[in-house]
């Protein structure tokens, strides 16, 4: 059985980090794409946890090779998914969670029609610029490009199936467990499933949960 592929995106600032690590320790069989960038890595972040931060180079060798999903230039700089892991995770039955933004959601919705697209955006544009300034970790530059790119991502909204407005962290993370859990009971996907449901058949049992 093919597991479910979930594109989060939301402005850079948001929270999304939190809401996914939190969710990550919640939801079984679930597990987390990480992202190639040639950002460079900043002093609290772990190579092959956060990204696997790779120079332009390596990054256009890996676009000719075909080896991403997707990739996008985001704030100047290249970050791309790992299309292996994620088929290969798939594949095995895994439920694959993508933190990528709105460029790397529209390119996975042309190739991937039965992902799920969550949305996470700020209370107000005030909060985000605030949540940016507080996380010290862009120069004045940086920062003012991520506050002018992210006017352009909250245009994408419609786009996708659902939205969590990040007000309070905890919320969040029960918004998104709650999308997760009920993408796996929908019916139709379940149906692809019926063949494995045998509670009629003697001694035979539900086997095809989530
Ligand atoms: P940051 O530099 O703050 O870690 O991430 C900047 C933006 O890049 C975020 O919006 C994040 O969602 C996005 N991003 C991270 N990985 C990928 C990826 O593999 N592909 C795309 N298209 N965007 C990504």
């Amino acid at each position: 059985m093919k597991g479910i592929l979930y594109v989060i995106s939301g402005p850079s600032g948001v929270g999304k980090t939190s809401i996914i690590e939190g969710t990550l320790k919640r939801v079984r069989n679930l597990v987390f794409s990480v992202s190639y960038t040639t950002r460079k890595k900043r002093p609290n972040e772990i190579e092959g946890k956060d990204y696997f931060f790779v120079d332009e180079s390596t990054f256009k060798s890996m676009i000719e090779r075909d080896e991403f999903l997707e990739w996008a230039v985001v704030h100047g700089n290249y970050y791309g998914t790992p299309k292996k892991f994620v088929e290969e995770n798939l594949q095995k039955g895994f439920n694959v969670l993508l933190d990528i933004d709105v460029q790397g959601a529209m390119t996975v919705m042309k190739k991937v029609k039965d992902a799920v697209y969550i949305f996470i955006a700020p209370p107000s544009f005030d909060e985000l610029k605030q949540r940016l300034i507080k996380r010290g970790t862009e120069n004045e530059i940086d920062l003012q490009r991520r506050l002018e790119d992210a006017k352009k991502e909250l245009s994408y909204i419609p786009k996708f199936q659902y939205i969590i407005v990040n007000v309070n962290l905890n919320e969040s993370i029960d918004q998104l467990c709650s999308i997760i859990v009920a993408e796996q009971l929908k019916v139709e996907r379940f149906i692809e499933r019926l063949g494995e449901y045998r509670i009629f058949e003697e001694g035979g049992k539900a086997d095809a949960r989530c």
